[in-house]
């Protein structure tokens, strides 16, 4: 039996017509020997309202947060009425008006109190996969595939860390080989919501935001997968983000280092932790098109192929704050960065880059709210400076080790922008620098003027350049 998890993101799952798209797509993997298990997320866009109405009634603002919940409610009925027949309708409709009654609570709960914990807050965002997945589970019952809904909750099992548990992958192993093999094993199609699980004692917890990426890699991981498949709105991972730039290509393959650099530097197509338990069993990881379900995708494999491209992809991150610590007392002083490193762990605080002088040190984190606080335990051991609205490139390629020239390049292509902070060397896959966010698009567009132009075919999907290019040079001569 050769398992491939199938995992449909948001967007897959965003209306009737794209869930219906998803089962053809779950269909052709039956029809090649395959025993898919499923996952997916919440509905496009659903778990931003969900933490909305959360939001809104912890400022008491009661009507508001369940005026949304209300508009979540008749967007999942209506799905559940195009896509089902009448006699399941009413059923699903029952259960999810029960479901929309419980979150309805909460937000009055929440508005009356004025208080949202995490736990509540991963209460509240995780309806939005408990929906989707069973509205998912009971179409795909319907249109032939032997769709069995499962909720996540009783095999992803986590720790209590809310907003960002991390899952205890012996116990979820247990769970799955107990709950979700045997299915499969009878020739059902589980299907599963991302993002979510619960604790031993059962209160649920998310994995944090685009998490059910991880949740897809942790079920391969668990039952073994022959493969994981990541089904997006692109063709894969691609040169950097077509929405900042449209001329982006396709990366044919990537080595699991190179996309988990690409990932946790801001790549939204996969999320940061996905690769890491495909990569203890050597799962390969694609990431796929729903849209486009013939396109071959990217391969993420566990050794990268050689490319005459130095770099596979540009990744951005933004939303950035450099902290500036300035201590000219205690240069040189023993401990010193370890005291700065405590007030950031105390925080939770997760650090992407640093750079130190003579008695500077400056680091780049994610702007949050905990920032002041941040900022005050730092001016205990010395001068504080934070600027926020930075944002990260990171440049990333297996090819780059030991290549002379290339930072060369990376700095002429992006002369006129003031770089605030390089790291080069932490990874020997990856350049980053930090610069000013208002210039990061005009930044990655040269960068990938010049590092793409022209592209080793072998790695890169060449077919869509080519074909504009053929059509103007056609056009030029008529
Ligand atoms: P899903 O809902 O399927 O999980 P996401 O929105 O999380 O999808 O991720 C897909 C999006 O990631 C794409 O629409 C694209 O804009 C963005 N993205 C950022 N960097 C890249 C990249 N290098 N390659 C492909 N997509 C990228
Ligand atoms: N629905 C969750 C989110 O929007 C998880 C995911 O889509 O991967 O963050
Ligand atoms: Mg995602």
């Amino acid at each position: 039996m050769k398992i491939v998890v199938m995992k449909f993101g948001g967007t897959s799952v965003e209306s009737p017509a794209s869930i219906a798209r998803t089962a053809e797509i779950v269909e052709g993997r039956r029809a090649g020997g395959l025993s898919p298990v499923v996952v997916v997320s919440a509905m496009a866009k659903v778990t931003d309202q969900l933490l909305a109405a959360a939001a809104t009634a912890e400022r008491g603002d009661r009507t508001g947060a369940l005026a949304i919940s209300s508009r979540l409610r008749n967007r999942h009925l209506d799905a559940v009425s195009a896509l089902l027949k009448e006699q399941a309708v009413g059923t699903i409709h029952a259960w999810m008006e029960e479901q929309f009654q419980a979150l309805d609570d909460l937000l009055r709960g929440l508005a009356a109190v004025q208080e949202l914990t995490p736990r509540t807050m991963d209460l509240v965002a995780s309806y939005g996969e408990r929906l989707s997945s069973r509205m998912v589970g009971e179409f795909y019952a319907q249109c032939g595939l032997n769709g069995t809904h499962i909720d996540a909750r009783t095999c992803i099992v986590t720790d209590a860390e809310h907003g960002k548990a991390t899952p205890l992958e012996d116990k979820i192993e247990r769970q799955l080989r107990f709950t979700v093999l045997p299915l499969v094993e009878q020739g059902q199609v589980p299907v599963l919501g991302g993002f979510i699980g619960a604790t031993e004692t059962g209160i649920t917890t998310t994995l944090g935001r685009g998490g059910s990426d991880y949740t897809g890699a942790l079920i391969g991981r668990g039952l073994n997968a022959h493969a994981i498949e990541i089904w997006t709105d692109v063709n894969g991972i691609m040169t950097t983000d077509p929405r900042v730039c449209p001329e982006a290509l396709r990366v044919k393959t990537i080595s699991f280092e190179e996309a988990a650099e690409l990932a946790y530097f801001g790549a939204k197509v996969l999320h940061p932790a996905t690769i890491l338990p495909a990569v203890q069993k050597n799962i390969p990881v694609w990431v796929l098109n729903s849209k486009d379900p013939a396109n071959h995708g990217t391969q993420i494999t566990a050794i990268a192929s050689h490319s005459r491209t130095p770099f596979k992809s540009i990744a951005i991150k933004r939303k950035l704050t450099i902290i500036d610590v300035v201590a000219s007392r205690m240069l040189m002083t023993h401990g010193y960065l370890r005291a700065i490193f405590e007030v950031f762990d105390r925080h939770k605080c997760v650090v992407d880059m640093v750079s130190t002088s003579e008695v500077s040190v400056s680091l780049t984190v994610d702007s949050n709210e905990r920032l002041p606080a941040i900022a005050a335990d730092l001016s205990q051991l010395a001068d504080v400076k934070y600027e926020g609205q930075k944002a990260l490139i990171c440049m990333v390629g297996e090819n780059i080790r030991g290549q002379h020239g290339i930072a060369a390049q990376v700095f002429s292509a992006i002369r006129h922008v003031n770089v605030r902070m390089i790291s080069q060397g932490a990874s020997e896959i990856n350049m980053s620098f930090m610069i000013e966010e208002e210039d990061v698009e005009e930044a990655v567009r040269s960068l990938h003027r010049h590092f793409f132009r022209d592209p080793d075919p072998e790695i890169f999907d060449v077919t869509a350049r080519d074909a504009l290019a053929g059509v103007s040079a056609t056009s030029m001569k008529s």
